[in-house]
């Protein structure tokens, strides 16, 4: 093998010199402690209606935003280097009590804007300075209005730990002191939840089918605390919304996502319609694994067992290329990225497992976390990361307030690149073997986003109409899945997964409410755009820029409607976006004919 022309270790010190031990990290938190506390006796003291002092003080805001966004970055690059880094830990700490001191201000400035009259406001958002980021104000005001007066969310904040929080917490402690009983090589283990999780990947159908067994026993021992927790959290959430008048559980999340119920209609109408083509797949997929019909622990099964390692460079040197077929700014700035050693990417013992994507604001540069082992899907990882870190390269010049995308655009550079180079990687493919198991990899995404997905969003949105109405007991929330599955899947498995309700941790989530239609949002958003790139070629290449860069300051239909000249609330768009993964379908049916 050739000499490694990248390195595969990220450069910190750009950012902060000495890693976890840095003085110069150390006084610039100091530093962002003392202007935290200026900022907010300036917030306290400042005079509503004065314009001026609203501008200096929505300039301190994003000065403050974009620093602490450096600091956490670079802290959360050292927790990742090194899982035992202690002195990374104590910084953690450090600025999570800075973020519950600006969260206060927050709170102090959201009740400074609802004292400020409409006509005032108004002209405020028009001055010329403000303007950039008037998108983003306008609705953080609109969401202060539309909450309880001030003292009662604050008091809310206060009781949502114990009360709320604690719930998602029970969880993580019920999930953590589960262990799994499984036999291997004549040995009974005793596996932990993500550790019997990674078997149902396996390539070995036994080995998937007993770990499923193990599992939704272990769940099943589980299920009247997770029914519990469940529960509580629903009703803590469901009394929140109709104290603030709130009438539907899917406001808040569709408002976090700056999109409408009716687009989220749409994109799960025109799924629904769409998934004879998907069921067709699973069927083949069936037929490849020797079965009638695939059961849920089939779904990610791989249907095939060799695989071919790449090189680090020849990854980058692939990746490069196929981003510059579509736009040579795109391939140019991963060029970059690999050169300046932006990434950490060596396959090293005491690293986090997984992979992101940091962004340093104050530098207009990010940093790629992953590990590196010479497999398809690291591959598209990279390609993956490398979309997120574009689109943040993108938006690098523009005030941090309009910088701020959310959930549902935030995968959509990160997608676009990943399949711009999966189709490559397709087409590159030496042997019919590595094409078919390349393009299965990409149609398990589809059926994860528009069958796994979809039941979770039919079982979340009617279990919180039953809940409203009462609790629910374990065996109510196994009727219910397995209702939302069957239906999700159209029928088409033969083995279900009632305990799916208990098992998946996205339902605990308190953060976020309805953590799962985003996903499914963005992969489709961004397929769609995929498609018109593939219409249009590198002439899109610019306008697919300018998209990016307004994710910040528009909601999701705004977007469509300028960049694509499409209504999200009707089906065409979901629908040309379809088309592309069932192409993929007919792909693979064709190369897995007998
Ligand atoms: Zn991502």
């Amino acid at each position: 093998m050739k000499a490694h022309r990248y390195t595969m270790k990220w450069d910190l010190d750009v950012f902060f010199k000495g890693g976890s031990q840095s003085k110069e990290f150390k006084q610039y938190v100091e530093r962002l402690e003392q202007d935290a506390q200026t900022f907010d006796t300036e917030v306290k003291e400042l005079p509503v209606t004065d314009t001026e002092a609203w501008k200096k003080v929505i300039r301190f805001l994003q000065n403050i935003g974009t620093r602490l966004s450096q600091a956490h970055s670079f802290v959360s690059c050292l927790t990742a280097q090194n899982v035992k880094d202690e002195q990374a830990k104590l910084l953690q700490g450090r600025l999570s009590q800075l973020d519950a001191v600006l969260h206060r201000t927050g709170t102090r400035l959201d009740q400074k804007m609802l004292e400020v009259s409409e006509k005032d406001w108004d002209a405020l958002l028009k001055d010329s300075e403000i303007q950039p980021v008037s998108f983003k104000l306008r609705e953080q005001r609109r969401r202060a209005k539309e909450k309880m007066a001030p003292e009662l969310e604050s008091l809310v904040g206060d009781l949502s730990v114990d009360g709320y929080h604690a719930w998602g917490d029970l969880y993580d402690t019920i999930v953590g002191r589960m262990s799994i009983p499984f036999e291997e090589d004549g040995e009974v283990k005793e596996l932990s939840v993500g550790q019997a999780n990674n078997k149902l990947h396996s390539s070995n159908r036994q080995t998937r089918q007993r770990a499923f067994r193990q599992l939704s026993e272990a769940w099943e021992k589980e299920s009247d605390l997770c029914a519990s927790a469940l529960n509580h959290l629903a009703g803590y959430r469901l009394n929140l919304y109709r104290n603030r008048g709130w009438d539907s559980v899917l406001k808040e999340p569709v408002e976090i996502n700056r999109m409408s119920e009716a687009t989220l209609q749409t994109m799960w109408d025109v799924i629904s319609q769409n998934k004879a083509k998907i069921l067709e797949y699973m069927k083949r997929k069936a037929s490849l694994l020797g079965l009638k019909a695939l059961s849920w622990y089939d779904i990610y099964a791989p249907v095939s067992t060799k695989e071919q390692k790449v090189s680090y460079d020849e990854a980058a040197d692939f990746i490069t290329e196929q981003f510059g077929r579509f736009s040579p700014a795109m391939a140019n700035f991963a060029k970059t990225a690999f050169e300046l050693r932006w990434i950490e990417a060596e396959d090293r013992p005491g690293k986090r497992p997984g992979g992101f994507c940091t962004t340093f604001p104050e530098s207009g540069q990010s940093r790629i976390f992953m590990t590196y082992a010479g497999t398809a899907s690291n591959v598209a990882t990279l390609a993956h990361e490398l979309g997120h870190a574009y689109h943040s390269y993108v938006m690098r010049d523009l005030p941090s307030l309009a910088r701020r995308y959310s959930m549902s655009v935030a995968e959509t550079a990160s997608t676009f690149a990943e399949t711009l180079v999966a189709d490559a990687a397709i087409q590159h493919a030496s042997t019919k073997e590595q094409k078919i198991a390349l393009l299965e990899d990409k149609l398990q995404r589809a059926v994860a986003f528009f069958m796994d997905i979809h039941a979770r969003f039919l079982f979340e949105t009617r279990f919180y109409e039953k809940r409203s109405k009462g609790l629910l007991t374990a065996a109510d929330l196994n009727q219910l899945t397995l209702e939302a599955e069957k239906e999700a899947f159209q029928g088409a498995l033969e083995e279900y997964h009632p305990h799916f309700w208990a098992s998946k941790l996205h339902f605990y989530i308190t953060g976020v409410p309805f953590y799962n239609f985003p996903y499914t949002f963005g992969y489709l958003f961004s397929t769609g755009i995929y498609a018109r790139a593939q219409q249009e070629g590198p002439a899109f290449a610019d306008r697919y820029v300018a998209l990016l860069r307004d994710t910040g300051s528009m909601t999701v239909e705004g977007l469509a409607q300028k960049h694509l000249g499409v209504d999200l609330t009707r089906p065409d768009f979901w629908q040309t976006a379809i088309r592309v993964v069932h192409e993929d379908v007919d792909r693979f049916l064709q190369l897995t004919e007998k």
